[in-house]
């Protein structure tokens, strides 16, 4: 099955923080892949803006060197690697300031799409905006991608929007969450809205509750400053987590159109339930024999912020009334695992007898690793002795069931900078949307300060701390095993 490359018309992409950690490892390896596949014209420009001193030749051999050691086994394709870096211009800016944004300007063509791409730190989302007005660089086929965190509450989130929104129209702004461009989740509203089999099951009457479970096995060293003030609540749950919940959890939109997709997510996020003390748990590492705990990797003794949390969500309406939704997410856990579960009822009666038990089946959409999705099934056990049941996993993992072409599973970033360059919002945040997801979790925070107890202590490769496992038991359920 051969995968199918649109070309795109040839764009001008600037990437300010062109020399930082998400340009190198993602950005920039996202890009030459997409130049590999053929989707890039002649003509295309990528820039850098970053800081440094650079010039074009200077950036070419940097990004040279980073896609040797981030973009896979394409980067040993020398003529593919020389036409990229071709492709490539540099220009040193002050986002901050007034050096090189003339220089910018005059290197961009006046009649074609032109994005840029705000990979810098939050602080200078704004002045970037306003700068690209100024100069001349915001007409209308101009777009922005704006990286996350977007904002640190609703105040300065709605502030964010409010100066993106005196420079550019929302038409022409990217939130970006990588999470919407992974295969899976796209996969995940193909599963839901291509087939007839699951939707008339999708609710509280089938559905005994659902996990989203999104941990890594990392600290949060060499992040620690931006870290220790978000925590797992600002940096993971306001967004990826939200995300995903949505997706499983909103209407059948009308049609795959950006609108009616994230009108149908915002009234997900409208009828959450507030959080209360008794649905959050936060907790904090521990170092163990080879590895710092948090305090060690933010360099404060002192911290109080949480490196995981748990909870349990309600969405008050018609679907989903009576089904929990519980999600996870932390760091320097068991295993570097992220999935959705959806977790069916039991059979509400054995015609097999009380010993072959009452089962259930569970629709997993594993995100990482090995993207695929499982459908847990009961069927009879083989061999003579009688009716007994077991569960066995329907397994498709995209790679098996597609052939080479999946093994191939395009990066999420590739997909996302693809569609920001067709002008498709689709996968991408609005303005209420990501306001509304900190209007939910802004008083969840303040509930789980009210506490006045620091995150709870977990051990570094382990789940979590034990109150998390409590806070499923308490309703007669179980997490799913993070295991590798
Ligand atoms: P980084 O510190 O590694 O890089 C920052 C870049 O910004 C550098 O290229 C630097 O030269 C440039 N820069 C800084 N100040 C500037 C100025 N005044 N003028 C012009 N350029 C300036 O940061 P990063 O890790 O690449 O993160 C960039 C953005 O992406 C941040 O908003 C971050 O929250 C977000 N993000 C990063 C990751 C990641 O994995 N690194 C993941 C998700 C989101």
């Amino acid at each position: 099955m051969a995968s199918r490359i649109i070309p795109v018309d040839p764009f001008d992409l600037v990437v300010f923080g062109g020399t930082g950690d998400l340009a190198r490892r993602k950005i920039l390896p996202a890009l030459f892949r997409r130049y590999c596949a053929g989707q890039m014209q002649d003509g295309t420009r990528i820039i850098g803006a970053a800081r440094a001193e650079y010039d074009t030749e200077g950036y070419r051999a940097f990004v040279h060197d980073e896609l040797v050691e981030f973009a896979g086994p394409a980067a040993q394709d020398a003529e593919q690697v020389a036409g990229f870096l071709d492709i490539l211009d540099y220009v040193a800016i002050d986002a901050d300031g007034e050096q090189g944004w003339s220089e910018l300007s005059q290197m961009l063509s006046e009649e074609r799409v032109r994005a840029f791409y705000f990979s810098v730190g939050p602080e200078l989302f704004g002045g970037l905006a306003e700068r690209l007005h100024r100069h001349g660089m915001a007409h209308g086929e101009s777009r922005i991608v704006v990286e996350k965190p977007f904002g640190h509450d609703q105040a300065t989130a709605r502030r964010l929007n409010e100066t993106l929104a005196e420079h550019f129209e929302e038409v022409q702004i990217y939130r970006i969450d990588h999470y919407l461009g992974k295969e899976t989740v796209q996969n995940l509203m193909a599963i839901r809205f291509g087939n007839m089999l699951f939707e008339p099951l999708w609710n509280s009457q089938y559905v005994d509750h659902i996990q989203i479970t999104v941990a890594e096995t990392v600290g949060v060293a060499g992040r620690g400053d931006y870290y220790d003030n978000a925590g797992a609540m600002r940096d993971m749950v306001q967004n990826h987590l939200m995300q995903l919940l949505c997706l499983i959890a909103m209407e059948p939109p009308s049609k795959f159109d950006p609108d009616a997709l994230r009108d149908e997510k915002l009234k997900v996020i409208r009828a959450l339930d507030p959080a209360g003390q008794d649905d959050i748990v936060l907790g904090q590492y521990r170092a163990d024999a080879t590895r710092p705990g948090y305090h060690e990797d933010v360099g404060d003794p002192d911290s109080t912020t949480e490196s995981f949390a748990a909870l349990r969500l309600q969405i008050s309406n018609w679907r989903w009334a009576g089904t929990p939704i519980y999600v996870r997410t932390g760091k320097r856990l068991r295993a570097r695992k992220s999935e959705i579960a959806v977790v069916f009822k039991e059979t509400p009666h054995s015609i097999f007898g009380p010993e072959a038990g009452r089962h259930r089946n569970i629709l997993t959409i594993r995100l990482q690793p090995n993207e695929g999705i499982d459908l847990d099934m009961t069927i009879k056990e083989p061999g003579p002795g009688g009716m007994r049941l077991v569960d066995v996993p329907l397994d498709m993992t995209f790679a098996k069931a597609l052939g080479p072409d999946a093994e191939d599973v395009p990066d999420a970033y590739e997909r996302l900078i693809m569609d920001v360059i067709r002008g498709n919002q689709t996968l991408f945040m609005r303005d209420d949307e990501v306001e509304a997801a900190w209007a939910w979790i802004d008083p969840a925070i303040v509930e789980c300060n009210k506490r006045g107890q620091p995150p709870l202590p977990y051990d570094a490769g382990s789940s979590g701390p034990e109150e998390a496992l409590a806070l499923m038991h308490r309703d007669g359920r179980r997490w799913r095993e993070i295991k590798p």
